[in-house]
């Protein structure tokens, strides 16, 4: 049985892209343009796929305009450089994502940073990465973001909590760590190597597990009250022959434990190509000079 407030990620997100929408019809109807994404995918990754398929979709049902590109797995990397080229000068495209992970024989870091920092939708680009810990204007990843919003819907002033980050990648452990200190949180990362992990979260008023390994955190490593946000999706057998997806936290015992609880499947999930709609707009406003929408 939980105790916990379930974060509902899936009504969230479609808050967000509700907002979206919004903002695209008041870009169109105030000065006049539609931003646009392009999604570039190699290769035929079934996973993948779905991905860029939802991407398209609702990139579409917000309103925005939507370029696919798919190209076979064997495409050269100049020839997809040449690409990320072209969609870099071509003004109706606001947003470039390549979608990863790319084939072994082409260099997913020298793809990505030819992408134009302003119109990477993705915030992996290093320029993106410095802005961001910086404080300064930027395209920040999804993930993280969509992270943040649900937090934020328990409690909109994070300011002075305890905050604990498991996992230190790129695509969200640093990021997140990053914006909870934007929050004026205090923040903490722990990782692999970490000692008294369980001690460590323990301390957290805000967990945010992203770690990979499915059913991970504890419910006895949790501080009663806190929010704790799963980034986790992990495929695991079911029993009966099937799978499930579960997160990088063992939700049953989380639950009894936690103030509020991301679940998974329909947590942080959702949340990530809403954010990525919402960064499409954003690098728009970017390159057309003009202030961030609320
Ligand atoms: P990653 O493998 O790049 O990083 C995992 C991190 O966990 C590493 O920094 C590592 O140090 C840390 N770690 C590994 N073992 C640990 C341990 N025993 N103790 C403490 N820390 C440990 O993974 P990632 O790309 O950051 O993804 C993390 C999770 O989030 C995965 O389950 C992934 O599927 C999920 N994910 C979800 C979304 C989404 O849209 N919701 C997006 C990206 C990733």
């Amino acid at each position: 049985m939980s105790d916990a407030k379930i974060i509902d990620g899936k009504a969230i997100a479609a808050d967000v892209r509700a907002g979206v929408a919004k903002d695209v019809a008041r870009l169109k109807a105030e000065h006049g343009f539609v931003p646009g994404l392009a999604v570039v995918l190699v290769g035929e990754d079934p996973a993948s796929k779905v991905y860029v398929k939802n991407k398209a979709a609702q990139t579409v049902e917000t309103g925005m305009l939507s370029f696919e590109h798919k190209l076979p797995a064997e495409t050269a990397e100049a020839d997809l450089l040449a690409l990320v080229d072209k969609l870099n000068k071509d003004p109706a495209v606001n947003g470039i994502l390549v979608q990863l992970p790319l084939p072994k024989h082409i260099n997913s870091e020298k793809v990505l940073n030819a992408i134009d920092p302003d119109k990477d939708v993705d915030g992996f680009h290093p320029v993106n990465v410095g802005r961001l810990w910086i404080g300064a204007r930027s395209l920040v990843p999804c993930t993280p973001t969509g992270s943040l919003i649900l937090a934020k819907t328990v409690q909109e002033n994070l300011s002075g909590l305890d905050a604990v980050v498991v996992g230190r990648s790129n695509i969200v452990g640093k990021p997140m760590a990053s914006l909870l200190l934007a929050q004026s949180c205090t923040v903490t990362v722990c990782h692999s190597r970490t000692k008294d992990l369980p001690g460590v979260v323990r301390r957290a008023d805000l967990v945010v597990a992203a770690v990979g390994i499915p059913e991970f955190v504890k419910g006895d490593w949790i501080k009663p009250g806190a929010i704790v946000i799963d980034v986790g999706i992990n495929r695991v057998p079911k029993g009966d022959g099937k799978t499930k997806l579960v997160g990088d936290c063992d939700y049953e015992s989380c639950a009894k434990v936690a103030g509020a609880i991301t679940p998974v499947p329909g947590g942080v999930g959702p949340m990530t190509i809403a954010c990525l709609l919402k960064n499409t707009v954003e690098a728009a406003l970017i390159q057309k000079g003009l202030p961030a929408l609320s």
